[in-house]
């Protein structure tokens, strides 16, 4: 009789444990808002402040959702529509215009949780882009929707649409009218390379459950050719999550991040190699820089470790934790 009791006793308290290990008190947001060629002497001050003020204001909306037990998909949904809003980086207001002066969006979500995903490419009217891949991968069996059939789409969920000219900043007509003409005296290979900052937005975020969430979002390239999708959109290039193994956005020359099937690729090293975070996102970035592409990731895995690497001159990123992490950063040497 009291060897049974002890016995009852024994299993409650590893019951209770494995719940403990369950109820994972690890949580952990990540973003990044582009990699590039941005200079320290040339950026002020004052716009050194401006961004790293909204990048603080992305991480803080989406801790908060973290912290009252909210899910990753939800904070990351947050935290990217801070950065769509703000017109400091490229995806929604403040896009990048591709060669006819429109902007022509891309935005992607997964969830770690199930491997769910949703994207749209392409779209010209949906405020918040990763809104609508959201509800792509929420309310439809597709995965991506494109075009005018995603901007009928998000109308039709009641997602907020706008006027074309709601994402156009003076900055970015500038910008346009810079690169048509440095085109112009360029030969086909230099034209591709990278002049300008990038500036896609991405979040990677692990809830107390222990569910990982990836979306990102971007206006693309200056300049693109009218139709040309990046790798954004693309479940395994520029975003992936897996429970098992990490969640990851990518921002950068988005050809080379399609090639080298970057996010996924950085997912399977972790999964089949058992290779860290870091480990992981360098030889995928390596990869990528031995084709001749530039750019970076940020990258989670579910016991929250994380990684921010580019091999660009800076990239605009942040992360917040219950580690005690709360940074953001711009440049390398940062
Ligand atoms: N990867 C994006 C694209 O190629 C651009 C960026 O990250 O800035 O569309």
């Amino acid at each position: 009789m009291k060897k049974n009791y002890l016995l009852i006793i024994i299993f409650g308290f590893l019951i209770s444990c494995s719940e403990n290990k369950n109820q994972n008190v690890d949580i952990s947001i990540v973003i990044h808002g582009g990699a590039g060629t941005m200079d320290r002497e040339k950026m002020s001050v004052e716009k050194e402040i401006e961004y790293k003020k909204v990048l603080e204001e992305a991480l803080n909306k989406g801790y908060e959702i973290l912290e009252k037990n909210g899910t990753s998909e939800k904070a990351v949904i947050e935290a990217i529509k801070v950065m769509e809003d703000s017109p400091l980086f490229n995806a929604g207001k403040g896009a990048v215009l591709d060669e006819r002066g429109e902007a022509s969006l891309d935005a992607s979500f997964m969830s770690g949780k199930n491997l769910n995903a949703g994207a749209i490419a392409g779209v010209k009217k949906i405020k918040n882009p990763i809104l609508a891949a959201y509800s792509v991968m929420k309310n439809t069996p597709q995965v991506l929707l494109i075009s005018e059939g995603a901007d009928q789409f998000a109308l039709e969920q009641g997602l907020d649409t706008v006027d074309n000219s709601y994402f156009i900043t003076e900055r970015r007509r500038t910008q346009l009218i810079k690169n048509k003409s440095l085109s112009q005296i360029k030969n086909k290979k230099e034209l591709l390379s990278p002049v300008s900052k990038f500036g896609t937005v991405g979040c990677v975020a692990l809830d107390k459950n222990g569910n990982l969430s990836a979306g990102t979002s971007t206006g693309g390239r200056s300049n693109k050719k009218w139709g040309r999708v990046g790798d954004v959109p693309i479940i395994g290039a520029g975003n992936y999550a897996n429970n098992n193994t990490c969640a990851i956005s990518a921002t950068g020359w988005g050809e080379f991040f399609i090639r080298n099937v970057v996010a996924y690729d950085i997912s399977s090293l972790v999964e089949y190699k058992n290779l860290n975070i870091k480990e992981a996102t360098k030889i995928s970035l390596d990869k990528v820089k031995k084709l001749g592409g530039s750019g970076g990731v940020i990258a989670l895995d579910k016991f929250g470790n994380y990684a921010m690497e580019f091999n660009t001159k800076g990239m605009y990123r942040g992360v917040k934790d219950s580690k005690g992490n709360f940074k953001v950063s711009i440049f390398k040497s940062d």
